[in-house]
């Protein structure tokens, strides 16, 4: 597997905020999102070769039973994500996918132990012609669907495809860029979108722009 950085650190995103997790970064993406943080982990030739065993070895190091497989995009390296999956689930580990709303997950990832967690690419990232509509209707209550909103134009954007399509996945709003985390819950709560959890990217907070973290 090509592997950009295995860590241990809290979760930052989503509805497993906080909760402490060993980090799994798959290097490689097809897309290119106007504000992605992890460029790294996108281009260039920064990434070590592990077979699905040594990144076994390095996870049972830590003392955590939660997994996050990340990236770049994680199921570019589909088969060997996948067998790294069924091991983690077979050791009785919690997981959570974090993809980008364009690729389907293998079935290992769609079991009671793994939460999905996919991007819905939003305008002023430039890649939302990519996502796959079909998928987010998939979702499953224990998944979450996340937006990460940059102005007012993905806002409203997000508040349509979450009033259009029925989606049964928990809901997060992100901000990115330009807007705060306070002008997007007035926002929330002005317009009175219940079913929407608006987060903050926590590791941010804690340690700001940081790899590793
Ligand atoms: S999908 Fe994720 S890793 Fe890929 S470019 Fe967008 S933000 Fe970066």
């Amino acid at each position: 597997m090509n592997i950009s950085e295995i860590f241990y650190s809290i979760q930052g995103e989503g509805v497993e905020i906080g909760l402490p997790t060993v980090f799994v970064r798959l290097f490689a993406c097809d897309l290119r999102c106007s504000w992605c943080d992890t460029m790294y982990a996108v281009e260039g030739r920064d990434f070590k070769k592990m077979t699905v065993g040594d990144v076994l070895t390095e996870i049972r190091g830590h003392a955590c039973r939660r997994v996050c497989i990340t990236g770049g995009e994680p199921l570019i390296q589909r088969d060997e994500a996948e067998e790294l999956a069924k091991n983690l689930v077979n050791e009785g580990y919690r997981l959570v996918l974090e993809t980008s709303g364009h690729k389907m997950p293998p079935p290992v990832f769609w079991t009671e132990s793994c939460v999905i967690s996919m991007d819905c690419k939003c305008p002023g990232s430039g890649m939302q012609d990519r996502m796959d509509f079909d998928l987010f209707r998939k979702l499953r209550p224990q998944d979450q669907l996340k937006f990460v909103i940059a102005d007012e134009a993905d806002y409203q954007y997000a508040k349509r495809i979450v009033s259009e399509h029925p989606l049964k996945a928990n809901i997060i709003f992100q901000p990115a860029g330009g807007v705060g985390l306070e002008w997007l819950t007035d926002r929330i709560l002005n317009d009175n979108i219940g079913r929407v959890r608006v987060l903050p990217q926590l590791h941010k907070i804690i340690w700001g722009e940081k790899r590793g973290v």
